[in-house]
């Protein structure tokens, strides 16, 4: 048995010094703002995973209106979620992201941020990908006032599952 969800995430961007995203820092002059550490794709991820499994959501998981949710690291969010999903009796089969950002390039780091993806779930980097989109310079996007993210899962009944 498969299902499959979708996530959605936006950040508004401000000024920084580097852009998180699935874990992975990059260098740039702006940064995601957000109640947690506002990484956009762990974010999306999360969303697709809780979804697929029909399992609430990061919003229910990690409210901001919890103090305790300030600056968390969205690693350790999306390994609760997917703890959530094995303890459910599923297994990931795999993801398919897409960044929505005018800057930085997000193509020379696919590769690092598939692998940090990969391990934060203990998946193998092939199930993972990512696409990176830029707003073509109009709306939020295109005027680097905002990051964006879309995933897909894909679960499946784990043989194990309960
Ligand atoms: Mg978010």
């Amino acid at each position: 048995m498969h299902r499959v969800g979708l996530g959605h995430d936006t950040h508004r961007l401000g000024p920084g010094t580097a852009l998180l995203v699935g874990g992975v820092a990059i260098p740039h002059d702006r940064a995601a703002v957000g109640h947690s550490d506002a990484d956009v794709l762990l974010h999306a991820v999360t969303d697709a995973l809780l979804g697929a499994a029909g399992l609430g959501d990061i919003g229910e998981m990690f409210p901001d209106t919890d103090p305790g949710n300030r600056g968390r690291d969205s690693a350790g969010m999306l390994r609760a979620a997917a703890d959530r999903l094995t303890a459910a009796g599923w297994r990931i089969g795999n993801l398919d992201c897409v960044i929505f950002a005018e800057r930085p390039k997000i193509l020379p780091h696919r590769p690092a941020i598939r692998r940090r993806v990969a391990e934060i779930l203990g998946l193998d980097e092939a199930a993972v990908w990512l696409k990176a989109k830029t707003g073509e310079g109009v709306g939020p996007i295109g005027e680097q006032q905002a990051i964006a993210a879309e995933c897909v899962a894909l679960i499946e009944r784990s043989a194990s599952g309960t």
